[in-house]
């Protein structure tokens, strides 16, 4: 076993509490000795922190990509416009639409140009739990 960073969709899984063994052992392991990677899972972290109360409200779509977790998500903007929005560990992007339908197809469109392999899975989830106390129960460990 060599002392390669482990990748960040797997950093990700760990810190919503969801990835299992045997990639859980190693990324402790790797944890314990590496000062770079503690700090890229305390930023992931604060950041899926934020993302899952702001989700709360907002009903997104949360899929386990190749990428890690990307969530899409429909918000009403100050203008009564509707935005569509992706967020991911390497994603921050969104249109804004003059209906939720537009937003909706905007997003549905634009996630498939971006992963085109992507087959939704158990480990997506297709709608946000908003009253579960365990968000996560679906999302278990990316295929690869
Ligand atoms: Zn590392
Ligand atoms: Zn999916």
């Amino acid at each position: 076993m060599g002392s390669r960073h482990p990748k960040t969709a797997n950093l990700e899984l760990y810190v919503v509490n969801r990835l299992t063994e045997p990639q859980l052992g190693r990324l402790e392991e790797h944890l314990l000795l590496c000062a770079e990677c503690q700090g890229r899972v305390a930023a992931l972290d604060a950041y899926h922190a934020v993302l899952k109360e702001a989700l709360l409200d907002l009903k997104a779509d949360v899929h386990c990509t190749k990428d890690g977790l990307i969530y899409n998500w429909v918000e009403v903007l100050p203008n009564g416009r509707y935005a569509g929005r992706h967020r991911g560990a390497t994603l921050d992007g969104g249109s804004d639409f003059a209906t939720q339908k537009q937003a909706k197809t905007f997003l549905e469109r634009s996630f498939e140009e971006m992963f085109p392999e992507h087959r939704c899975n158990r480990n997506c989830l297709p709608k946000y739990k908003r009253t579960s106390t365990d968000d996560w129960s679906n999302c278990t460990l990316l295929s690869r």
